[in-house]
């Protein structure tokens, strides 16, 4: 049984009777067409990167970490999926799983924004102490500052905070964090200030 690339319904001719597509038009109408959402994907992947600094989650180094292994495996598929178009393979479960991920960045870094700026819940103000800092140049532009950690079970806090807070505090500094809850449960930082 073979399917049609562009439309998917199955097809005994080369030509399709569902889209009256032959199988090499087909092949070309699905190549746009993932050229096209892949460029969706990527400007959301883009646009994630700043937008889950707005409202800091204190978890940003986990969810940023889960975030490039799902962006990796997600163009990992595309690329897969580019390979058997090109031979005129079965793609239509391989097509649904990829453009089912397309818009995944864009959710995440709307749940983050939203997470942040709908939060009127008050604030939680936690002692830490400054232990190290560390700043990481490039796209993600990331100030952290390692403190201790209030919660069970943790050692430290990667602290994401902007530049004048990174350059204002030194290790040692007793600070005050300020945390909030999040409206969907994502705990972020709203400041640091100087206890
Ligand atoms: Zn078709």
């Amino acid at each position: 049984m073979t399917r049609c690339l562009d439309c998917g319904a199955e097809r005994a001719t080369d030509q399709c009777s569902a889209c009256g597509l032959t199988s090499d038009a087909a092949e070309a109408m699905l190549r746009r067409r993932l050229l096209r959402r892949t460029a969706w994907f990527l400007l959301g992947a883009i646009l994630f990167l700043p937008a889950s600094q707005v409202f800091p989650p204190l978890e940003l180094d986990a969810i940023l970490i889960f975030f490039g292994l799902m962006f990796f495996f997600v163009l990992g598929l595309g690329v897969w999926l580019d390979q058997r178009a090109r031979r005129h393979a079965e793609v239509e479960l391989l097509k649904r799983i990829y453009f089912g991920f397309v818009p995944v960045p864009w959710l995440l870094a709307a749940l983050l924004f939203a997470n942040g700026k709908f939060d009127t819940a008050p604030p939680t103000r936690q002692e830490a102490s400054v232990l190290g800092k560390f700043s990481m140049p490039g796209v993600l532009r990331s100030n952290r500052l390692v403190v201790s950690s209030w919660r069970d079970g943790r050692g430290v806090e990667r602290v994401q905070v902007d530049r004048d807070d990174f350059n204002r505090f030194q290790r040692g500094d007793a600070i005050i964090v300020q945390v909030q809850e999040g409206v969907a449960g994502i705990s972020w930082v709203y400041a640091v200030y100087r206890k």
